[in-house]
């Protein structure tokens, strides 16, 4: 396709954020280098009391690149009982996450782990106001109806899979973010299409493999959901870059103007 012409923008306006990963596999070190190197921000996330120590290490060593959320994923939440670490882990971090339910990991019925997890971190994140990165994969009804009871900063509905629950999304103005899988994914692109541009983040899940493009992971696979983007919403592949990287300063409490 041909793209418009090229917006005037400077180094800020294309620098591109990975507004969801993990930095918990060996190779992080050196994608969290990369990173610094080419101004990329991470928006990265734990998934239990470990790893999310782990991102905070990370964010202290570097500052500007990554951006430490915390929380107790709902794989997790059988395993990581205790709950009474996570007030003081997002004291010194950017956001809550990755948290949220799933019933493919195990119950996420009243007084099951999971609920209890999610709730306890919600409200955390609401005494602070802070930004929450979100899973729903399973339980997108459910995880809607208990993050309404709550008042968290932003929310991002991260990996959205679910056409039907994406009107409910956007009016609540939560963000939505697209992977690699976008690619590909003839459901994540219809998805796409319907989406709020101004509510739209770019992400890896790193280190989430992409069999059908050979297996890679990381954050260097993000300006290709850019271009994917691009190409459906008839918009240059920068622009986008630009724009959701505006959106992701908004998701963590900047002001920038969509
Ligand atoms: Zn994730």
């Amino acid at each position: 396709m041909e793209w418009p012409e090229i917006p005037p923008c400077d180094r800020q306006a294309v620098r591109f954020v990975d507004s969801h990963l993990h930095l918990d596999s060996t190779d992080s070190p050196l994608a969290v280098a990369n990173a610094r190197a080419a101004g990329v921000a991470l928006l990265a996330c734990g998934v239990d009391r470990e790893t999310s120590q782990g991102v905070l290490k990370f964010a202290v060593s570097n500052p500007g690149t990554v951006e430490a959320f915390v929380g107790i994923h709902p794989s997790e939440a059988e395993r990581e009982r205790d709950l009474s670490w996570v007030s003081e882990a997002l004291e010194q971090a950017r956001g809550a996450g990755e948290i949220g339910l799933d019933p493919s990991y195990s119950s996420t019925g009243k007084g099951s782990a999971q609920l209890a997890a999610f709730s306890a971190q919600l409200e955390a994140a609401e005494r602070r106001m802070a930004p929450v990165q979100v899973h729903s994969r399973g339980a997108e009804a459910q995880v809607l109806d208990v993050l309404g009871s709550f008042r968290t900063g932003p929310v991002l509905m991260h990996w959205l899979g679910r056409e039907e629950v994406l009107q409910a999304v956007l009016q609540k103005g939560y963000y939505v973010s697209f992977s690699p899988a976008l690619i590909y994914s003839k459901s994540l692109q219809r998805l796409a299409l319907k989406c709020d541009r101004a509510l739209t983040l770019l992400e890896s899940d790193s280190p989430v493999p992409y069999g059908p493009l050979g297996g890679v992971h990381g954050p260097a696979l993000v300006p290709s959901v850019a271009f994917r983007l691009a190409e459906l919403w008839g918009a240059h592949p920068l622009e986008v870059l630009a724009e959701t990287a505006r959106n992701a300063h908004r998701f963590l409490g900047g002001d920038s103007k969509g």
